[in-house]
């Protein structure tokens, strides 16, 4: 088949890459990108998806573009093209699927409702640091974006002090940028106020590439600096424990029984 193929509406197949190394994505993922005619993503996330073959089109966008990069996927799909949108972890977890959706949702293109579109899952930042730590994640829990770039900064502040009051333990995404350098501290101090000195927290960054590291800390001892954009943290709840290894880490894991 053409890349373009004019009779024929192609299709949109928006892919989680995993964390990043080839060995945690999923092989309906791999097989997706080998297929596409087209990929596009941010340069991050595509340099871990490639290499590429030669005569496939790679298509970078900057990361605050979402919408645009939707609607550009719909357009070469809506052409024939068969395209592969890549998201890192999984794209349904603050990244394009829903993005992808909403141009859909909007879209005046009829020809865009005849893409064939599908949503490929990967391993999340915080399942694939929970594993390194242990089983953090074992009983309820919530992921929440600190990034105010897409919600007023209230909003977060509400929704941590609920999800404190509801002693889920919680997965921290988009912790700490550089243009946001304060406002991971005025969540750690809201954190602090509600739950226990003690609380184990892990912090993963760069988990699955080579500069992969893992932090077991506690709420009392965490600063601020450790956090940054590619670090995802955990916060236990009140049940979640530590025990200490052999090799002088310790496993964190929250009781699935009360
Ligand atoms: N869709 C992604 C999340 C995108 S939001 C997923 O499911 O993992 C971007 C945030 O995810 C980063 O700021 C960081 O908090 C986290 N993250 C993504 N990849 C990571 C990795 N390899 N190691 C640690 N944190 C990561």
């Amino acid at each position: 088949m053409s890349a373009v193929d004019a009779h024929a509406a192609g299709s949109l197949t928006v892919v989680g890459l995993g964390p990043g190394s080839a060995a945690q994505r999923t092989p309906a993922v791999s097989a997706a990108l080998a297929a596409a005619t087209d990929i596009l993503g941010y340069q991050t996330y595509l340099d871990l998806a490639g290499p590429f073959a030669a005569h496939q089109r790679v298509l970078a966008s900057d990361n605050r573009e979402e919408l645009h990069r939707a609607r550009h996927a719909f357009g070469l799909a809506a052409g024939g093209a068969r395209v592969a949108m890549v998201s890192s972890g999984d794209p349904g977890v603050f990244a394009m699927a829903a993005a992808v959706l909403e141009a859909l949702d909007h879209a005046d293109d009829p020809a865009w409702r005849q893409v064939r579109l599908a949503i490929l899952p990967g391993v999340s930042a915080a399942q694939a640091a929970a594993a390194l730590a242990g089983a953090p994640l074992g009983h309820d829990f919530c992921a929440l974006s600190l990034s105010d770039n897409l919600k007023p900064w209230a909003e977060i502040e509400r929704r941590l002090a609920l999800v404190c009051e509801a002693d889920l333990v919680l997965a921290l995404y988009n912790p700490r940028s550089k243009a946001r350098p304060d406002q991971f501290a005025q969540a750690l101090a809201l954190i602090r106020a509600r739950r226990a000195a003690h609380t184990p927290v892990v912090l993963g960054r760069d988990v699955g590439r080579p500069a992969e590291q893992l932090t077991v800390t506690r709420l009392a001892a965490l600063r601020p600096e450790q956090v940054d954009m590619r670090t995802v943290v955990i916060v236990g709840s009140s049940r979640t424990r530590r025990i200490e290894r052999p090799d002088g880490g310790c496993w964190v894991y929250t009781p699935r029984f009360y």
